[in-house]
Order: C-alpha cells, then structure tokens, then sequence
C-alpha cells in the first residue's frame, strides 16, 4: 500500500505507522501540517475492514483538521490518529497507554484528542503516558466532553445559511431534518427545537428517535436513508461521512446542508459544484464543525475559559457568512471559497516562517 501514491495523499509531513504486540495497537498517525502550530487531531477507534481503510481515513481526516484550524485562526495545524480495533470490546488501559507511547514518541508535533471511539476518560487515560492531549476531563483541568461545542457552531452555522438562504432572521418554523442523534446530533436538535426549528429526525438507534420524538416533537422518518429526501429546509447531517454523492444529491429537497459530519462531500470539488448548481447553500463542513475543535485548542493555548470558547464559538456564524458572500461575489461554490480562505492563512504562515 503506497502512501504517497494514495488519492487522499495531500502533501502530508509524516505519516507513521505504529503497532505494539503486547497491547496489539495498529494505529497510523498522519500529521498533515504543522504550519501554524503543533499539528491537532482526534484519536478516532474503529474496527476498519483493511489498512487501506485506514489509511484512507486518516488522510482525510488530518488535512481537513488543517483546514478547520486555519479557518478558526488557532495557532496549530492538523493531524489525526486512526487505531484499528473495536472501541466497544478492543479498548484497555494498555491499549491507551500504548496509544500515548506513540504519541509522546512525536514530541509534540503531534497533539491528541477526542474522536469517534474515544471518550473524554480514555484521554485521561492516554495522559498517563503523553502531555500531548487535549479534552481532558475538568478535574484533570481539562474542558471536558467538546461535543456541546461543536453543536453550538452547528446551531450557529445553521442560523447564519437560513439568514443567507432564506433572508430569515430566526428558526422559528424551518425544518432542519437530523441524521445522527449521537453527542452532537441531540445537543443540535436541543437548540434548534428552542428556537422554534420543526425537527425531522433519524438514526440506526431507534431508541434514539424515539427519545427524540418525545423530547423534542420531532418527526421521524421511516427508514434511514429517507431523511435525504425529508420535506425541510436545512439538512444537518450529525453522523457519517460522504452522504452527499451522486445518489444522495438527486433526493435532497432541502435549500441549505449544514451540519457536524466530517467529509460530508464525497467528491469536494464536484460535488461542491452540484450543491452550488443546484442552489443548495452548503455550509463547509470543517467550518461549521469546529466547535469542539475551538474548545481544544483554546484547551491547550491558553487554559480553559467557558466564556471565551463560547464567543469563539459563535463566531462561526459570522466566519461563514463571510465565506457565503465571498463564493457569490466570485460565483463558485462556497467550498472552494472556504479553501481559497484556509489556503491564504497556510501560506500566509508558511512565507513568515521562511
Ligand atoms: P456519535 O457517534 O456520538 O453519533 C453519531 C450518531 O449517528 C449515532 O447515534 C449513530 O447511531 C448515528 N448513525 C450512524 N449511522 C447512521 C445512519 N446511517 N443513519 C442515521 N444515523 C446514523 O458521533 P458525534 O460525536 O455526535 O459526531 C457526529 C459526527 O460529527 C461525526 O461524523 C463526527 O466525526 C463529526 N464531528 C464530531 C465532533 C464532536 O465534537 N463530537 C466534532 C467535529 C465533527
């Protein structure tokens, strides 16, 4: 399996490749770019196919936190660990333990955090064997669990695309159909459905939807995949990623995509320009979801501060309704407008430091 020949390959510093027999880790750390800073990222657990798989996601996932780090103007790059294993039966104390070994080995290029698979404990864990990690619970003088974050910038977000889309001032009677009730999912369908939002939702936990049913009034689909072709305004998709594809985009029925996933777009470049074509206003996802990510950061620059990360926060409203003026202003789909935007600041850091 070539690293450099992968179509997920963007340049990245260091790619490496860590196992360990007496906890059985297999994990690959990419740090994608340490331009701005020491390179952050989540430490994501999940039983991959294959370390193509693997691989793949962690590319992707590291370059994107670039992104998402130059967009936020946090002094740090971009990186992410993937561990191949099952997060449900697979994790132990020595399997973080030895996560931590191989993160304290980088010396601080690269600094962890929470992800899919692991939680704000198994970072406290981790701390056993690295300083170099981020979300750690409050009594260890972390900031906890950054989820409630990252659907504030949701919340946010999506009220910036309605005002931009619909010339709306408030949610109050706009339907935002919600894939995923997970962390982020519930904590976004708490806030829309205070404002006043119709909330249509879904996810493969049904015991969820029916929570969500009861806490909220909200409308429940029939099966999973008709939420892409729910009758609302807004999708947020809360769950996995490249749900908007060729399959996915000729059912949408929504003028606005804003939501927490990563990688929402299967394809950027063309898939960006079908949304835009199609008059969907997308919300980019690794700006509207950098709630959590701002929490961390701010976490580890400077201490925690609630007040701060929350001001921080909601300036993803107006970060995004920069990038939504900039992509009309120009005439190209505002997920190229949000990478024209991440780009300057990487090459802005990158001449200072020549
Ligand atoms: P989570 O695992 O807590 O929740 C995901 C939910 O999606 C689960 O309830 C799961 O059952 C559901 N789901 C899975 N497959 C589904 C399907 N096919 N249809 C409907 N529902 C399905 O994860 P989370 O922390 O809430 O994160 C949600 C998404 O946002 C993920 O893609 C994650 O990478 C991204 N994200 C999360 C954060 C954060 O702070 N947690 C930050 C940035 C991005």
């Amino acid at each position: 399996m070539s690293v450099f020949q992968s179509i997920d390959f963007s340049e990245h510093e260091q790619v490496v490749h860590v196992a360990d027999a007496a906890s059985g880790l297999r994990a690959i750390i990419a740090i994608h770019s340490t331009a701005l800073g020491s390179a952050i990222g989540g430490c994501r657990i999940l039983p991959y196919a294959d370390e193509a798989s693997a691989l793949r996601d962690v590319l992707r996932l590291s370059q994107g936190m670039t992104l998402k780090a130059a967009v936020a103007g946090v002094p740090f790059g971009g990186a992410k660990m993937v561990v191949m294993a099952d997060a449900k039966r697979g994790k132990n104390p020595a399997l973080l333990h030895a996560i931590g070994t191989a993160i304290e080995r980088l010396g601080g290029r690269y600094i962890t955090g929470e992800d899919v698979g692991t939680t704000v404990d198994d970072m406290a864990e981790i701390k056993t064997a690295t300083d170099y990690v981020m979300g750690l619970p409050e009594h260890l003088g972390g900031s906890g669990d950054p989820s409630p974050s990252t659907a504030l910038g949701c919340f946010v977000g999506i009220r910036a695309a309605v005002r931009h889309r619909l010339g709306a001032d408030s949610l109050e009677g706009i339907g935002v159909a919600v894939q995923g009730l997970g962390n982020v999912g519930w904590n976004l369908c708490r806030l829309l459905s205070y404002a006043g939002a119709k909330l249509i939702v879904t996810d493969v936990r049904t015991e969820l939807m029916e929570k969500a049913a009861r806490s909220f009034k909200a409308e429940r689909v029939p099966s999973p995949n008709d939420i892409y072709c729910a009758d609302a305004e807004v999708f947020a998709p809360c769950a996995l990623g490249a749900i908007i594809n060729e399959t996915t985009l000729s059912d949408l029925k929504v003028v606005i995509v804003a939501g927490a996933a990563n990688n929402q777009l299967a394809d950027e470049v063309r898939h960006g320009r079908l949304l835009c074509e199609r008059g969907i206003l997308y919300a980019p996802d690794y700006v509207i979801n950098a709630g959590g990510m701002i929490q961390l950061a701010l976490e580890r620059h400077k201490g925690f501060d609630r007040a701060e990360v929350d001001g921080r926060v909601h300036a993803i409203g107006d970060t995004l309704s920069g990038i939504f003026e900039r992509a009309d202003r120009a005439g190209i789909p505002t997920s190229l407008a949000a990478r024209e935007l991440a780009q300057a600041r990487l090459d802005a850091a990158r001449k200072q430091a020549a």
